[in-house]
């Protein structure tokens, strides 16, 4: 029977949205929560993944982005900020929403699988507040 299963991962981030018209736009941070959450067919032991696998799988891209600021290429102000003043940055070519992040983390959950995965379908929640979170999901 498919099953699922989820581990969640916490880490602090700095961000902003140009865009935005309201205090997006600032420089702010989160205290984000990822939920990983894996779909499968369990095996003979009753086991879609252990969790061990999860956290090796999944931990070094969140130690990635643990208090780092996630720079979209495009805001050329902070681009020449941190040029200027080296930091933990790591450059992505989007806006930096909850969406995107969501869609950033699936897509490098999916490349990070293990080899032997039972895996049909990988989703990611994650969580810029306790009450708001954007989903992502896809099949490996
Ligand atoms: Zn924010």
């Amino acid at each position: 029977m498919r099953t699922a299963i989820s581990k969640q991962f916490r880490w602090e981030m700095g961000h902003r949205l140009p865009f935005h018209d309201g205090l997006c736009k600032n420089i702010h941070g989160h205290s984000y929560e990822a939920h990983v959450i894996l779909i499968g067919e369990p095996d003979a032991h009753g086991m879609v993944m252990d969790y061990f696998d999860v956290k090796t799988m999944m931990q070094p891209i969140i130690d990635e982005l643990d208090h780092c600021f996630l720079l979209d290429d495009g805001d050329d102000v902070l681009a020449q900020f941190f040029h200027d003043h080296p930091m933990k940055v790591v450059r992505v070519s989007f806006p930096t929403t909850a969406e995107n992040i969501a869609r950033y983390l699936v897509d490098r959950a999916v490349a990070a699988l293990p080899a032997n995965h039972r895996i049909d379908i990988v989703r990611i929640r994650v969580y810029e507040t306790e009450k708001t979170y954007a989903e992502v999901e896809r099949t490996p």
